[in-house]
């Protein structure tokens, strides 16, 4: 019989289509509208496979799709993931970024979701339990193996023999018996959980109180900017692990961003020595599974701490609560590839929106962040000296208008006695070259021919021990010749200017006994090799070093004692307006590779223009001084932070195409109060893998729309037409 209530309740409609829009990782300029298939659940952030044209593509459910579309008319999404949504945060950030950077969303989004096979829960991990009870018969392998299970509740088969010292058959045998029974477990972290109180702090002087500012805000927990600006060796890493550690405590995840993290195996260990555990690491050196696993466990919080490059600032972290930028003026921040943003900036925004803190952190801060400290917008804490009795090095110029090196060499008379010295007393000397290769250029004596990349507007650089010429704009190379290709002469190419092979020649004449390790990232082994040398740096099994900027960043090598820089002008010469600084930070932090240990210690620095403001700065070491000027220069001529700056690079397969196309989006250009376009000119590298650049500058005064103008001017631009291409790049490095 029907119970009357059934035929008298009430009737549930049936269940209308639903229409969701998905963000696909494609240039897609917004998200596509899908319906969603009767009994499957989504919300907003649920990560989706849907079909695109005749493919399937991983998205992301998404606010702001189109509207008023027919559901009927739509294809409905194939599959939700297993896997927690991604976060309004990370939603709003991404759509940020996107305005902030006029990229399509899909390409931010995709950023955070481009690890295949990441989205699936990891299978569970077959495990035993002890359930109690004893063997029927026992025996002294059952023996061993009861107690080897001792009041640990999972083990594996194959762990629990390995522990006990017998055969699998054995603790088969008990499963038998039911003394342990089979069951599942979630598979292992990829990381331990790092343990705020693993090790005690250990803050001294200065730093105590460096970090109580910076613990105010991290318990406070809402957003705000600090800035530790101290020299290196002063203690910073130790006073942000402060941070860290207040952070875990208070529950929350914390991102950890590094210039070079694929060679800071020393930073990971330093952290393991005070959480009790490594960081988990995110850079593209990883191996996909390894990549997939870290991606998951963030989303779903099982890891805490992540130390990566810039691109860890999309993962979409469960709870994030701190971020670190540590070496916050470093150019590898900058990402110039398909979505141009700088890492350091996102960061800021990233923490803006989630509300929580965020520490910048360098011994030599950009301008950016230096005026943001002086408007009061950023908490700026100073650490002036270096901890305990190491002393900062003592610099000097040589100048090598007087101190000539010998005929065909480039290492100073003064310079090669400091080496001698250096070596005799065991102690390690770096020489720094920021050029990779044997020779920058190399040319025919007879007739004068260059050799020069045929697709990009460079010179060729020799690498000897290859026996290349290599082009370090697109990787072209080619076998080095014996005669000139132009005359037919052989035997008659000069090298001309050092790389680092050319120098590590060098020191091999004058110091034959020597153990020389040359470091730039043409080495043979890739990262592997590196992290190898590094540590064999570090352990001293090595005399002299020489590297590129390789070698400057962050590494902690106890006996280096001397520094020389080969060619301190280096930098200066291109006639960026940010050339000053960058040369400044880079001198800064290379020559801040010596005396971390108390040794006393030297650098010197080789340069044709001793009275450079610059040069003086280092030598000085009254780096105020020179961020002053700096800064007093950039207002005057409204230069970022004072201004606002956005490039525009038009390539194209001819000049006339790319140069034609950049007139036109001038001509295009609206006319509006305090922006103004320069050019189009030639862009610095005005050919680059057959495509010829040119370049637009847009400049605003620094409340201008800059988004709202290039928008504007993008939409009235003619049509990218044939092989014609526009890249924006706002904020750039270089201008
Ligand atoms: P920075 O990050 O400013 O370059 P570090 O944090 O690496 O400086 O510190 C420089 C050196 O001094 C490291 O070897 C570090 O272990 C040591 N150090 C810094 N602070 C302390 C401290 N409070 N107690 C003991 N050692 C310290
Ligand atoms: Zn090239």
């Amino acid at each position: 019989s029907i119970d009357s209530s059934d035929l008298f309740g009430p009737i549930e409609p049936p269940p209308a289509v639903r229409t969701v829009s998905v963000l696909v990782p494609m240039p897609a300029p917004r998200p596509y509208s899908y319906s969603v298939p009767e009994g499957m659940a989504v919300e907003p952030g649920s990560v989706v496979q849907v079909p695109l044209g005749p493919r399937q593509v991983i998205g992301a459910v998404w606010e702001g799709g189109d509207e008023g579309v027919d559901p009927k008319k739509l294809r409905p999404i194939t599959k939700v993931f297993d896997c927690p949504p991604l976060s309004k945060e990370m939603r709003d950030f991404v759509d940020w970024v996107a305005g902030y950077t006029l990229s399509p969303p899909g390409l931010v989004a995709r950023m955070a979701l481009r690890v295949p096979n990441a989205f699936d829960p990891e299978p569970m991990v077959e495990g035993l339990r002890f359930v109690g009870g004893e063997p029927e018969r026992m025996t002294p392998a059952r023996a061993r193996v009861l107690d080897a299970a001792g009041d640990e509740l999972s083990w594996t088969r194959i762990g629990l023999a390995h522990a006990a010292g017998v055969s699998t058959s054995v603790v088969d045998g008990l499963i038998a018996q039911g003394i342990f029974e089979t069951i599942f477990l979630p598979p292992p972290p990829i990381v331990a959980k790092p343990d705020p109180d693993f090790a005690p702090s250990r803050l001294a002087g200065p730093q105590k109180e460096a970090a109580d500012e910076i613990l105010e805000e991290v318990r406070n927990g809402q957003f705000a900017v600090s800035l530790i600006d101290g020299v290196t060796g002063s203690g910073k890493t130790e006073v942000y692990f402060e941070a860290i550690a207040e952070t875990l405590k208070r529950g929350k995840q914390v991102l950890i961003l590094l210039p070079e993290i694929a060679l800071t195996a020393s930073f990971l260990e330093r952290f393991q020595d005070r959480f009790g555990a490594k960081p988990a690491e995110w850079h593209s050196d990883l191996a996909p599974k390894t990549r997939e696993k870290v991606w998951r466990q963030a989303v779903t919080g099982e890891v805490r701490v992540v130390a990566g490059a810039r691109s860890a600032l999309f993962l979409p972290f469960e709870d994030l609560g701190l971020i670190i930028v540590d070496e916050e003026h470093d150019p590898a921040y900058k990402q110039e590839d398909r979505v141009y943003y700088n890492a350091r900036d996102m960061a800021v925004v990233r923490a803006r929106i989630g509300d929580f803190p965020l520490v910048l952190v360098s011994a030599t801060p950009s301008v950016e962040s230096q005026v943001n400290g002086q408007s009061g917008r950023y908490t700026t804490i100073h650490l002036p000296t270096r901890f305990g009795d190491a002393a900062l090095p003592d610099l000097h110029l040589v100048d090598m208008r007087r101190h000539a090196p010998e005929r065909g060499g480039f290492l100073s008379p003064v310079l090669l006695r400091a080496i001698g010295k250096t070596v005799e007393k065991q102690q390690q000397a770096l020489l720094f070259l920021n050029r990779r290769g044997y020779a920058p250029l190399t040319l025919c004596r007879v007739c004068g021919h260059r050799f020069q990349c045929p697709q990009c507007s460079s010179w060729l650089v020799e690498h000897r021990f290859k026996r290349q010429l290599q082009c370090h704009q697109c990787g072209y190379h080619q076998h080095t010749p014996e005669a000139c290709p132009e005359c037919g002469t052989f035997d008659h190419l000069v090298a001309c200017g050092p790389g680092v092979e050319r120098i590590a020649e060098e020191v091999e004449r004058h110091f034959p006994e020597a153990r020389t390790i040359v470091l730039s990232s043409d080495i043979m082994g890739g990262v592997k090799r590196l992290r190898l040398e590094l540590d064999a740096i570090a352990k001293g099994e090595a005399d002299i070093v020489i590297g590129t900027q390789l070698v400057a960043k962050g590494h902690n090598f106890p006996l280096m004692t001397l520094v020389g820089i080969i060619d301190a002008d280096l930098g200066l010469a291109n006639g960026d307006p940010r050339a000053a600084e960058r040369t400044f930070q880079l001198l800064s932090q290379v020559t801040g590779r010596a005396g971390r240990t108390g040794l006393k210690s030297h650098g010197l620095l080789q340069t044709y223009q001793p009275q450079h403001p610059v040069m003086q700065a280092i030598v000085s070491g009254d780096a105020g001084a020179f961020y002053e000027r700096e800064i007093a220069e950039r207002e005057r001529a409204i230069l970022p932070p004072f201004g606002r700056l956005a490039s525009i690079i038009v390539s194209a397969e001819t000049r006339q195409d790319a140069e034609g196309h950049a007139r036109g989006m001038r001509n295009a250009a609206p006319q509006v109060t305090g922006i103004s376009v320069l050019g189009p000119a030639e862009a610095p590298l005005a050919l680059v893998r057959g495509r010829h650049r040119f370049r637009l500058l847009v400049h605003g005064r620094r409340n201008s729309d800059m988004q709202a103008y290039l928008r504007t001017m993008l939409a009235q631009s003619p049509k990218e037409r044939g092989s014609i291409h526009v890249q924006l790049d706002i904020d750039p490095q270089s201008f």
